[in-house]
């Protein structure tokens, strides 16, 4: 926009009739240009103007400089002026020339008028020319009318092409949400995959396809055996990173046909049509062991994610809804992970009782009775020296007294006790019974320890520290008898937290392993943060030590790196002599398992 230039200001002072005050306050800040050799003229306009509210005007006294405001004029899309007046008193040609190049420049929206005081064409010639109106000379106050009623115009079309404008962008943007809104109707935000609603749909589709054309479909419900861990652990947005980095890996690993959505947090559904059983099971075992090949690497640390996998059959003679599909796919897939995870399980009809056993609230209403009730009991399995064969320490391990008198294992109710903030209660129990179960053992057996599994609540209640040093104080059985197992979870959870009462507990003389070592993701840093003494080697190393070169390489490591931290080693799971063999000869010192003792009511010594 060229800096505002008058000729000649308008002169203060003068004053103004009575001009409609909203007629005034709309004109405000319309800029005129008027073109005009004649010096009193132009500041007879401008005069004249001023009284009827049109005050910014440019004047210029030849065409050149008319010309010259105009494209003086940044680039910005909008007009410089919003109407021009151009005298006839130039020469014709000069005039029309004139006109033309104004109008090229102004654009088609910005009203001319030829003040047709002197000129010689005519009103069609100027109109050829560009302009839009003619006015006669001597009628003053009427073209200060007309050009207010043209600027009028001009902004009414001006606010009526905005409105346009701008309805034009709203219907753009609504169409865009409308869109996105249809998107997220059907889909999974996070990993693009069909949501449950979707998927939900396309199981009816499904369900009558395969009794209409009589062939077998079947579900597939996949579920992350690690990923509550990893999330709680590393945050949400690596949580989420995950499951993006899954489902590329899965998408790989389907038929583009078949139809994969992601239904909770880390549970996916694999819908399969005109398929065998065979077909089925190679599919969700291709997947399986996709995931088990993957690791999800982040700044920090690598993890090692499986899949429990459990498929329910739709088939032509089976009358089911897609809600019973899905009901019994989650529980085929609760069976899988309760089989040991990482596999894949076929539903069968027996699969809805043992659902119903893995219910919370079945097992929290055990185990409140069971704590009510002393229907807990401790077996004790023993732990040797690989040294001397001696046995020097027992584990205690928790059974949960069934109705009928049958033992229940952990695996069963400990998970359910974690969930249910009932574990650090079943804990102390362990705590106590324990200490007073060695307590009791015969004057020859003072040498004993007993190891106790602390979970990682209790770790974090203040109930635990108190309650071991009054059963200490009570059966004078001394802290160095004790062992306490923690696992690494108890260190992601809240390292500073576990380090402290680690520390206080140690003050009563207790010991500590650090149980399951190397089945979590990061287990040889929490080795450098954990005063542990012992070190347990997680079983899933050893079962196979003997035929598994990369296992043998993996316990060799993690005895050379105890032993170089100053900790003595054990191995779990340890159930033949060719494993107890190797592992004598890499230096271990402790072993327990099935080959060894299992776990038993007494102490066996
Ligand atoms: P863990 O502390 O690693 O205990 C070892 C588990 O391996 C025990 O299972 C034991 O019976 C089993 N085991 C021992 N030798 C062998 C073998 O040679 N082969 C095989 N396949 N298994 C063997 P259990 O008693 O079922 O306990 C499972 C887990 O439950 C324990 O793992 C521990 O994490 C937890 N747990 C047990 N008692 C308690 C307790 O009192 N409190 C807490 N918080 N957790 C407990
Ligand atoms: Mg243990
Ligand atoms: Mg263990």
């Amino acid at each position: 926009m060229p800096a505002e230039t008058t000729d000649k200001p308008n002169t203060p002072g003068r004053t103004a009739p009575a001009t409609g005050i909203m007629l005034r306050a709309q004109l405000h800040g319309t800029r005129v240009l008027i073109l005009h050799p004649d010096q009193v003229r132009l500041d007879h306009i401008q005069w004249m103007l001023g009284q009827h509210g049109i005050t910014h005007l440019t004047l210029a006294s030849c065409p050149d400089k008319a010309l010259q405001y105009l494209q003086a004029a940044p680039d910005t899309g909008s007009e410089v002026f919003d109407a021009i007046l151009v005298s006839a008193s130039l020469p014709d040609d000069e005039c029309h020339h004139t006109c033309r190049e104004l109008r090229r420049q102004a654009g088609v929206d910005v009203p001319i008028i030829i003040l047709g005081d002197s000129g010689n064409s005519t009103e069609q010639q100027y109109c050829e020319a560009g302009a839009t109106d003619v006015w006669p000379a001597m009628e003053d106050s009427g073209l200060a009318h007309c050009l207010t009623l043209l600027l009028l115009l001009k902004l009414e079309r001006t606010q009526s092409k905005q409105r346009d404008q701008q309805l034009r962008s709203e219907l753009i943007e609504r169409k865009g949400i409308e869109a996105r809104l249809q998107y997220l109707v059907a889909h999974d935000e996070l990993t693009g995959l069909y949501n449950r609603r979707r998927m939900g749909q396309l199981l009816e589709l499904a369900l009558i396809n395969a009794q209409h054309n009589q062939r077998t479909s079947a579900l597939l419900y996949l579920d992350l055996d690690q990923f509550r861990l990893i999330n709680d652990a590393a945050g949400h947005s690596v949580g989420d990173k995950l499951l993006i980095e899954i489902t590329h890996i899965m998408r790989r690993h389907i038929n583009p046909e078949s139809v994969l959505a992601r239904i909770g947090s880390d549970a996916f559904v694999l819908l399969l049509e005109n398929v065998t059983i065979e077909q089925v099971i190679e599919q969700a075992n291709t997947l399986r062991r996709a995931l088990d090949g993957f690791r999800f690497e982040t700044s920090i640390k690598n993890y090692h994610i499986s899949l429990s996998i459990g498929v329910a059959l739709i088939e032509p003679h089976e009358t089911l809804s897609a809600d019973e599909v899905l009901a019994r796919a989650d529980q085929a897939c609760y069976v899988a992970k309760a089989h040991g995870r990482n596999r894949v399980h076929l539903f069968s009809s027996d699969d809805s009782s043992m659902h119903l056993l893995q219910s919370d609230a079945y097992w929290a209403q055990k185990i409140r009775h069971a704590l009510a009730h002393d229907m807990l009991c401790l077996l004790f399995q023993p732990i040797v020296s690989a040294h001397d064969g001696i046995v020097r320490h027992y584990e205690a391990l928790v059974r949960l007294i069934g109705d009928q008198g049958e033992l229940i294992t952990p695996a069963h109710f400990i998970p359910v006790a974690e969930r249910i903030s009932l574990i650090h209660e079943i804990d102390m129990w362990v705590t106590q019974r324990a200490i007073q179960l060695l307590a009791k053992q015969a004057p020859r057996q003072s040498g004993l320890v007993i190891n106790i599994n602390l979970s990682t609540q209790v770790l974090q209640h203040s109930g635990l520290l108190p309650l071991t040093r009054e059963i200490m104080a009570k059966t004078g059985v001394e802290g160095q008898r004790i062992t306490f197992e923690i696992t690494e979870t108890a260190a992601i959870a809240s390292l500073a937290q576990t380090q402290n009462m680690l520390s206080q507990l140690r003050t009563l003389g207790c010991n500590f392993a650090l149980d399951d070592f190397g089945a979590g993701f990061n287990s040889y840093s929490y080795l450098k943060h954990f005063p542990v003494d012992y070190l347990k080697i997680d079983g899933t190393f050893i079962t196979n030590l003997v035929y598994d070169p990369v296992d043998q390489a993996l316990v060799k490591s993690m005895i050379e790196v105890a032993h170089a931290l100053g900790k003595k080693t054990v191995a779990e799971f340890v159930e033949n002599a060719e494993t107890l063999a190797l592992l004598k000869s890499y230096g271990i010192d402790y072993v327990q398992g099935y080959y060894l003792g299992k776990p038993e009511h007494t102490f066996l010594t």
